[in-house]
């Protein structure tokens, strides 16, 4: 088989070099002479695992010691629940910036638990491009306020915290590793594994100690991130395999030279295709430039009615999954990590060629 190049959203592709690490250790993990499917979460070798994992991700996102690491399951949609149930109480508000589609989901959820204000930032310019606007103050001390620092459906990335004395409380799930971030500004980060940073079934929650024990709502155990910190994230078994293979994608950032070298990556390809799609007449990208994501690139063809071509062309021509959301139609590359830049390079020349033919047959 040629070489294929993945776009997928989610789960997305993983380094090649990690599914290589991952298949020699599959039968024979450690010398155990079983795999690391099959061990106890308990054992030295899988708590060995799990204590390199965190020392990693402390290392490559700079955590400082007051906050916790928690390897959960239920993805991210488990956290639009979980976070409002262990940080606000029913009566509480709570604050939702929204910023497309995966930040007003959030919001949804929460008004299960606690009293959500919404604040919709997408706005057109006079060009008729779509931008956020920058939040307005918070000012009446909710219980944390909310945000998406990337909206992997919308291909929009949030580049202006709101003012606030809450917390702020950030999916991450498809930006998480991409980049350097300060941790400090925020209370809670989550992200769900299957994006940046390892298979489905793991979610990370970065969480400074002093929420960890806020008066919460009755809740499953399972979700609570003080019961969970105690437990060292194994009050129940947790995913075991996803959670070995993030270890393995860490070890492959820090080799590659941590998140400045994924953020210099994740420019220059990203770069690479908006610059191709601007200078288009035949494909369309109408995010503003300062919010465009770095990691989803959206874009769409001249009529929806040229889509079903385009994709077929485009699988045959070994570039994968690039349908894009059913919310937002039109198709959508998604560049995490592990996408190299002659991936990026073999899109554009697709692109180039299936809108030079589409253009003759007019
Ligand atoms: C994928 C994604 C989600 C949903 O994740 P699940 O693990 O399927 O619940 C939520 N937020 C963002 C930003 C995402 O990219």
């Amino acid at each position: 088989m040629s070489q294929v190049f993945n776009f997928s959203a989610g789960p997305a592709m993983l380094p090649e070099a990690v599914l290589r690490k991952v298949q020699e250790n599959l039968l024979n993990f450690n010398g155990l002479g079983v795999s690391v499917m099959e061990i106890s979460h308990r054992s030295p070798a899988f708590l060995a695992v799990a204590k390199e994992t965190q020392d990693c991700l402390r290392t490559l996102l700079a955590i400082p010691d007051h906050y916790h690491i928690l390897f959960l399951q239920g993805g991210a949609r488990g956290q639009f629940a979980a976070v409002p149930q262990n940080l606000a109480k029913s009566e509480q508000s709570t604050h939702y910036l929204c910023s497309g589609y995966w930040s007003a989901c959030a919001a949804q959820e929460a008004k299960r638990f606690t009293r959500v204000q919404q604040q919709a930032l997408q706005q057109h310019n006079a060009r008729g491009e779509l931008f956020l606007r920058t939040p307005d103050p918070i000012l009446n001390n909710p219980a944390y306020v909310h945000l998406c620092s990337n909206e992997t459906i919308d291909g929009i990335r949030m580049t202006t915290l709101p003012q606030t004395q809450s917390p702020l409380v950030a999916d991450m799930s498809s930006c998480l590793l991409s980049e350097t971030i300060d941790i400090c500004q925020y209370g809670l980060i989550y992200a769900c594994a299957q994006k940046n940073i390892g298979p489905a079934g793991l979610t990370l929650v970065i969480i400074r100690d002093e929420l960890l024990n806020r008066e919460t709502q009755l809740m499953p155990d399972i979700f609570n991130y003080q019961c969970q910190a105690q437990a060292g994230s194994m009050y129940n078994t947790p995913s075991t395999f996803a959670w070995y293979v993030t270890l393995e994608v860490c070890r492959w950032i820090l080799a590659q030279g941590g998140l400045s070298a994924m953020a210099a990556d994740n420019e220059k390809k990203s770069a690479y295709l908006y610059d191709y799609l601007d200078q288009s007449n035949f494909y369309t990208n109408t995010i503003a430039k300062e919010n465009r994501s770095r990691v989803n690139v959206p874009f769409h063809l001249p009529t929806p009615a040229l889509e079903p071509a385009f994709l077929q062309q485009a699988t045959q021509a070994g570039l994968l999954f690039l349908q894009g959301h059913r919310a937002v139609g039109g198709m959508r590359a998604s560049l995490y990590n592990a996408m190299p830049f002659s991936g990026v390079q073999a899109l554009v020349d697709f692109l180039e060629q299936f809108a030079s033919k589409s253009k003759k047959h007019q």
